[in-house]
């Protein structure tokens, strides 16, 4: 297998300074960084190759010597790192950036650290969406119109009227963050100059006032699965918003809240309800109507039963998700209704009642 030329990986010119090439290297590891790309190997070699350029070109020794000779020049003697996995890559980044693989060796915390937390990753963006009982019990899908700061399509993000280029910001030389040490620490801070863009707008775009983004509507669909609680998240990937031109769209989290009902109340995957029997009913015993998510059904209940006892009725709950369309329970709690209004035939037939009480008591 044939190098490539270090330059060439990283996209810029032989005579990039060390900003235009640290943010390359930033922009390919944002890219290709391989919790973005699980299980893509392409990604992740274009990850190892990126890391290994940036080892070289942002040393000036080691970039030197690859100017001379190539890659002759820096290998062997420790003149690259070898990368053996992209565990080590990951550890490396910290060195590379001031020591800080400590905190995890993670790309997200790095980024934070040596870039600050507004270069972190393509953004999560979250979205509330309501449904109701038997929604979350059958599954359902649902088109949402939804509203998201969108690139400009006209500056494509970049907020410089088109055919223009912002002119890179001098104080932090594109970085749009500058760095403060003090007690022993390395702070990140967005650069004052150009408000964190790395830019100064001469001429801006006339679309977005130079802001690089609009609000764009959007129709998304989102299938909720059967059995789906408050709380539970639908990751629709790749269809949240851009945070920079040329970075991927970031997920959206669909974060899922269903709705009370007037009947049941849920309690995980059980349902409770009420159903309110007659006096005859509960001396009697019989059956009785119970009113279930997907249909009433009927329901035997034993004589002499009380007011305030709980029928457990297994598999007419809520679906559990993932147990293959098994169920939970339904719990119905028996109110014995006290009898109002009584018509004169139930009246001597309650007096008659209350007799033979007395005589039995
Ligand atoms: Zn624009
Ligand atoms: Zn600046």
């Amino acid at each position: 297998m044939t190098k490539r030329d270090y330059y060439e990986v990283l996209g810029v010119a032989k005579t990039a300074s060390d900003d235009e090439i640290k943010k390359a290297y930033r922009d390919l590891a944002m890219k290709y960084h391989p919790d973005r790309n699980p299980g893509d190997e392409e990604a992740a070699n274009k990850f190892k190759e990126a890391a290994e350029a940036y080892a070289v070109l942002s040393d000036p020794d080691k970039r030197q010597l690859y100017d001379r000779a190539g890659h002759a020049g820096v290998e062997g003697g420790g003149g690259i790192p070898q990368f053996g996995n992209l565990d080590d890559i990951l550890r490396h980044f910290g060195e590379m950036f001031g020591g800080m693989g400590g905190l995890g060796g993670a790309l997200g915390s790095f980024f934070q650290n040596a870039f600050g937390a507004r270069e972190e990753g393509p953004p999560v963006s979250r979205l509330k969406v309501v449904i109701d009982l038997p929604e979350a019990f059958a599954g359902c899908s649902k088109r949402l119109d939804i509203q998201t700061p969108d690139l400009c399509p006209d500056c494509e993000g970049s907020g410089a009227k088109k055919g223009t280029k912002p002119t890179t910001c001098r104080k932090c030389g594109g970085q749009g963050q500058v760095l403060s040490r003090g007690f022993g620490m390395v702070r990140v801070t967005e650069c004052a100059a150009c408000g964190g863009r790395g830019s100064i707008n001469t001429d801006p775009c006339a679309r977005c006032q130079g802001h690089g983004r609009l609000n764009a509507a959007r129709t998304i669909e989102v299938t909720i699965p059967a059995g789906i609680q408050t709380g539970e998240a639908i990751t629709l990937r790749g269809q949240g918003v851009v945070a920079e031109p040329g970075m991927p769209r970031g997920d959206l989290l669909c974060v899922i809240e269903v709705g009370p009902h007037d009947v049941f109340k849920r309690e995980g995957e059980h349902l409770v309800c009420q159903k309110e029997i007659t006096f005859a009913q509960a001396a009697l015993g019989g059956d009785i109507e119970i009113p279930g998510i997907d249909g009433a059904f009927q329901q035997s209940i034993r004589p002499g039963i009380q007011s305030g006892n709980v029928l457990r009725i297994p598999g007419k709950g809520m679906p559990i998700r993932g147990a293959g369309g098994r169920r939970g329970d339904l719990h119905v709690i028996l109110v014995v209704k006290t009898p109002r209004n009584l018509n004169k035939r139930q009246e001597e037939l309650y007096r008659e009642l209350a007799e033979l009480d007395r005589q039995s008591s």
